[in-house]
């Protein structure tokens, strides 16, 4: 079972690119771009860890994070664009278990949310990351694919998607999951980008693009990697 991250961040670039990131990673993400929404989606998703930013369009971030704590321990790190001893102090006082200045690499982020969730007592099983699909295989950690034992270029995109699919191999993975997973929740509807990029990624690893072995359509519904 994947650890939940619930992800607070108003800005669109820094958001999308955090989740698709955080979602290759093995995460289950849940996106907020506002306190409000931050505090219902708490609520009903309980996450396993928080990525809180300070600067909310409805408020400070670290009004949200005395909240948590007086609710209970899960793992807040904290990302702002403002580098302030006195208020890193302050947020780490409040029961911040981290506190990443902008621009951070999204590696660093990850090893301060291991720690983070070690330190509450969190254990995070070692994730699968190595795919093989007949002559295909997939190593998420490197980000690398080879085809019949030779690398395979895949855009950034691309890779997030076969990702996305690989994690789930076997099911069905709905368009409107695939959308909000890789390119971000503002990004439902626009079920064109998945025709395109399906059409890409079978266009590089299927032998036959129009008669897929691997990455196959659910009609009305989504697509599902097959991994044998
Ligand atoms: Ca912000």
């Amino acid at each position: 079972m994947s650890l939940k991250v619930l992800l607070v961040e108003d800005d669109r670039e820094i958001r999308t690119l955090m989740q698709s990131v955080l979602t290759v990673e093995g995460f289950e993400v849940v996106t907020a771009v506002s306190l409000s929404e931050a505090r219902s989606l708490f609520a009903n998703t309980a996450p396993d860890v928080v990525v809180l930013d300070l600067g909310l369009p409805d408020g400070d971030g670290a009004t949200l994070l005395r909240e948590l704590r007086r609710q209970g321990s899960v793992p807040v790190v904290v990302v702002s664009a403002r580098d302030n001893e006195e208020q890193k102090i302050g947020l780490l006082d409040a029961g911040a278990d981290d506190y990443l200045v902008k621009p951070f690499s999204v590696g660093e982020l990850l090893a301060r949310m291991r720690v983070a969730l070690r330190h509450r007592g969190v254990a995070l099983a070692p994730a699968q990351t190595v795919y093989e699909l007949d002559n295909v295989h997939i190593d998420l950690e490197q980000r690398a694919v080879r085809l019949d034992g030779r690398p395979l270029h895949l855009t950034p995109t691309e890779f997030a998607l076969l990702a996305r699919l690989v994690r789930s191999a076997g099911r069905v993975v709905t368009h409107r999951q695939l959308l909000a997973d890789v390119w971000g929740a503002e990004f439902t509807e626009h079920t064109h980008y998945l025709r395109i990029y399906m059409g890409a990624l079978r266009g590089k690893l299927e032998a036959d693009p129009a008669e897929p072995r691997f990455l196959l359509t659910e009609p009305g519904v989504g697509y599902r990697l097959v991994a044998d």
